[in-house]
């Protein structure tokens, strides 16, 4: 399998902090590599990521683009394949297959919206991809195509260089730490 990144498009510096922040929470522990974000730029919600990689471990970043089209544009040109989670898409179950075969040679780049997504998102897009075709959260619809695309593989994931693991319990939190 190759790689996967985040797009999240139109971040607004008061209303989204935390959503855009579990955008990145979520595409880091669902086996993405990077989040980019457009919209504002907003030191907190790279430092809110940053923090949660140096305590649980891995390598994934928070990158603010200033133009999300040149984004797609290069990324396009690099061979990524460019998936948009939109309600209006595909559905999910119609297309994964496909999307899985090409994602054995091809880094996937999954774009998902804020409040309005311009229609350039839709046309650059190698495919549009519902989640259900009801609204829902850019959250929850990341969560489950991560998980749909790598069959479920990303749950056993670790992370060697972690400072904190837990250690999974039936009832009560227990949580190893290193360093
Ligand atoms: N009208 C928007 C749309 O085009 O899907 C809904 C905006 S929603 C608040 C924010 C983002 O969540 C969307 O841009 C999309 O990426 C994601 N999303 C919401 N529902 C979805 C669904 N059923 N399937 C896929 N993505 C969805």
């Amino acid at each position: 399998m190759a790689g996967i990144e985040v797009l999240r498009l139109g971040h607004r510096i008061e209303r989204d902090k935390r959503l855009t922040t579990h955008v990145g929470l979520a595409a880091r522990a669902f086996g993405a590599s990077k989040l980019y974000y457009s919209g504002d730029q907003d030191k907190t919600v790279e430092a809110s990521i940053a923090k949660v990689v140096e305590d649980w471990g891995g390598e994934f970043e928070a990158v603010y683009v200033g133009d999300w089209r040149r984004l797609l544009k290069d990324k396009h040109g690099e061979g990524y394949l460019l998936i948009h989670l939109t309600m209006y898409g595909l559905p999910i179950q119609n297309i994964i297959d496909e999307v899985r075969r090409l994602h054995r040679e091809k880094n996937i780049l999954v774009v998902v919206g804020g409040e309005k997504v311009e229609r350039a998102a839709y046309m650059m897009a190698d495919y549009n991809v519902s989640v259900t075709s009801q609204p829902h959260s850019e959250v929850s619809a990341l969560a489950v195509f991560l998980d749909w695309l790598q069959e479920g593989r990303e749950l056993e994931k670790t992370y060697a260089d972690a400072k904190k693991i837990i250690i999974p319990s039936a009832r009560g939190k227990t949580v190893k730490r290193r360093g």
